[in-house]
């Protein structure tokens, strides 16, 4: 049996019984299987999916964060009930296996809006990201061709922990690299 890591913010508001996300289990296409895990949970990281067979997620692939869970609001009686299993972790920004592809390049957009840099790069750079999405993958060449132009106007952006992650999931090649070249 494991226990599940939650985010330091909230061990102290788990202490003080404070507003916090509990932990959530899933398989690895995505079935939930529990939302409602708190700090002292155990779980059988061998464990199966009833659904479909497929091994469990505990946490993230990344850095091992526990996958995020329902709100805990304190004081409320009950929960609300509109729980969506996250596609990334929300301390590293990994995606959890379940991610699709187009879930995988919106966050790629959410993490370019952040991004300080000159509003002409971020319009080439949010112009390619759109031909990423229209690709399927299968063509390797021409998205590691397009990853090296998002690379030339963007080397922040391209090199950020979070995107070169998402671009390695995605199957860019070269794209884990933070060399920049
Ligand atoms: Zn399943
Ligand atoms: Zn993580």
């Amino acid at each position: 049996m494991q226990s599940l890591r939650f985010p330091e913010r909230d061990l102290h508001k788990i202490r003080r019984d404070e507003s916090h996300h509990r932990a959530a289990l899933a398989c690895r296409r995505g079935h939930v299987m529990s939302i409602y895990l708190m700090v002292d949970a155990r779980v059988d990281p061998e464990q199966k999916c009833t659904q479909c067979g497929a091994g469990v997620v505990t946490g993230c692939p990344n850095c091992g964060l526990r996958v995020r869970g329902e709100y805990y609001a304190a004081g409320v009686i009950g929960f609300s009930s509109n729980y969506e299993l996250p596609g990334f972790c929300d301390e590293c920004g990994s995606a959890f296996p379940w991610a699709t592809r187009e879930q995988r390049i919106y966050e790629l957009e959410n993490i370019l809006d952040q991004q300080e840099m000159a509003e002409h790069d971020r319009l080439f750079i949010a112009e390619r990201l759109r031909e990423l999405h229209s690709m399927d993958g299968s063509d390797r060449k021409a998205q590691a061709n397009l990853w090296k132009r998002i690379r030339s106007y963007g080397p922040a952006f391209a090199t950020h922990a979070a995107v070169r992650r998402i671009a390695e999931g995605l199957g860019v090649e070269g794209a884990g690299s933070a060399i920049f070249g």
